[in-house]
């Protein structure tokens, strides 16, 4: 009973201590509460050996002197639990059972020891409660301990997560990025314009990468062609057939990364090379069908400059852009197919309609601002065409109506437009031409038309052609008039002999 008392005493005094360490000001006030059961305890102390004395000389005086004990003990133990806390009072209490016992020893008196009983029981008891008391403190001191242990790891995990998000996050990025960049490769009509949005891509993923370069690979030469680059100023400019590095990725057709070209002996033979600046490469392969169609390289002059994330980044964007530029390069070879003659590889007579059509509403169009714009059509036919056919057959027949598509071509400027126009004949679209310059262009064709020797059946052999020359817009304003006015010039020209170029009629 007396040990539930003191600890139910204890456990308030507990709680009052913990929950008020601090005086109203901040000040700590516990010696101050210790010095209220010690002054208790001295007058204890005085009050029984105040009494010692006639006890000593026999008087009965042990009623009182117990009583007053009672009365003192119970204070200091009172005042001792509420201001000082359990280990004062234990202090304290032992004190009081050790002078009682001495008390009780020194009077023989059977109630004074009978309270130094009680004195002990109640040391015992609180000493119980301070090793409980003390086992609580350390298992609370542990378990904060622990708790510590487990914030800091809590911690560690919300930092180490606090990364993996922002990488995850990152990468989200990425890929978002690259659909979004896969959307618009979709929509892109030419094959420049799509080798720029690849490196510019490139460029936006790999940020810090000097030179973003894309090459072609020419089917003929098995060479690389540079498509498209971006690249910082203050590097020399790209090699136009491609680096050690790209020639690497195509004839490997493998990635390629290199933290420092200085240091990698696959390249050890390019380090002299004073040209060869770059340090830190990253390289793809564009891949269709098994075959390299290009190399997408990003470089910087510094080392260590790209992680195998890049090269990962680099290789996707390699695999879209190569699909994309592939089905680009089908597409402006099928269209050049349809517009194409295979025999002679001039256009065909419908596109030379068309390009004839808006050359004419281009010319027109200017004419409303003042002076129309000059253009020539010229048509041309193989003189005894037939006979020659019938001579040496229908396949040497192609094989000069080939040569003559050469000359042709040899003689026309990048504006024009030459045509085969049907059969035998053939037809030229000269942009900006009057005239005079029309029939010039057209004497050079003719010439050379018959200065090149054709072998047929181990003899050389040469053919003539005939040409009528009109110009917009003297001779026609509109594409009949025009064709007709260069047909009748042909005509004309046929009559007066053949192997003759004739503008007028
Ligand atoms: P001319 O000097 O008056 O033009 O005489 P020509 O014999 O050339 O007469 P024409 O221009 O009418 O020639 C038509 C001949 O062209 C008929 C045909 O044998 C030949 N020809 C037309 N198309 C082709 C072709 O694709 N290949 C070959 N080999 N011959 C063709
Ligand atoms: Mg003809
Ligand atoms: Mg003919």
């Amino acid at each position: 009973m007396l040990l539930t008392w003191a600890r139910r005493i204890s456990s308030t005094r507990l709680r009052k201590s913990l929950s008020s360490n601090c005086c109203a000001g901040g000040e700590v006030c516990l010696p101050f509460r210790s010095v209220i059961p010690v002054l208790a305890f001295l007058a204890w102390v005085f009050c029984v050996f105040h009494y010692f004395l006639p006890i000593k000389l026999g008087l009965s005086l042990a009623d009182q002197l117990f009583s007053s004990f009672l009365f003192v003990s119970y204070l200091i133990l009172i005042l001792s639990w509420e201001f000082s806390g359990p280990i004062l009072a234990a202090a304290l209490t032992g004190l009081s059972a050790l002078i009682v016992f001495y008390l009780a020893l020194a009077t023989k008196e059977p109630w004074l020891l009978i309270q130094g009983l009680v004195y002990a029981l109640l040391y015992l008891g609180i000493a119980s409660f301070l090793f409980e008391i003390q086992k609580k403190v350390n298992d609370k001191r542990l378990l904060k301990e622990k708790l510590e242990e487990e914030t800091l790891l809590v911690r560690d995990d919300f930092i180490k997560n606090q990364d993996l998000e922002k990488a995850y996050q990152k990468r989200i990025d990425r890929f978002l990025d690259l659909h979004q960049f896969a959307e618009t490769l979709k929509g892109i009509p030419t094959l420049s314009e799509a080798a720029n949005r690849v490196v510019d891509e490139a460029h936006s993923l790999v940020p810090y990468a000097e030179e973003c370069v894309l090459y072609l690979v020419n089917n003929y030469n098995q060479k690389l062609e540079i498509l498209a680059s971006n690249r910082a100023l203050t590097l020399q400019p790209s090699d136009p057939d491609g680096s050690p590095f790209d020639q690497w990725v195509m004839k490997r057709s493998r990635p390629l990364i290199i933290e420092d070209s200085m240091n990698d002996f696959r390249f050890s033979t390019f380090r002299r090379d004073p040209t060869l600046k770059l340090r830190s490469v990253c390289a793809c392969p564009l891949m269709t069908e098994n075959k390299v169609l290009g190399v997408l390289r990003v470089s910087s002059r510094a080392p260590l400059v790209f992680s195998s994330d890049d090269l990962h980044s680099l290789d996707i964007i390699s695999g879209l852009g190569a699909v994309t530029l592939r089905n680009r390069l089908l597409y402006d070879r099928m269209e050049e197919l349809a517009i194409r003659d295979s025999l002679t590889g001039l256009y065909l007579n419908r596109y030379f309609q068309e390009r004839l059509q808006e050359e004419l509403a281009r010319s027109g169009l200017s004419a409303g601002g003042g002076k129309a714009t000059v253009f020539s059509v010229a048509l041309l036919d193989v003189d005894h065409f037939k006979n020659y056919n019938d001579e040496f057959g229908h396949l040497a027949g192609d094989h000069v109506l080939k040569a003559i598509a050469k000359v042709m071509t040899r003689f026309l400027e990048p504006a024009d437009i030459g045509a085969r126009y049907g059969g035998e004949e053939f037809a030229l679209l000269l942009p900006g031409k009057d005239k005079q310059s029309a029939t010039n262009t057209s004497e050079l064709i003719r010439k050379e038309i018959q200065g090149t020797k054709l072998v047929i059946r181990r003899a050389e052999r040469t053919v003539t052609a005939s040409i009528g020359v009109a110009t917009y817009p003297d001779d026609g304003q509109s594409v009949e008039e025009l064709l007709r006015f260069a047909d009748k010039c042909l005509y004309q020209a046929k009559n007066q002999g053949r192997n003759r170029v004739c503008g007028n009629t």
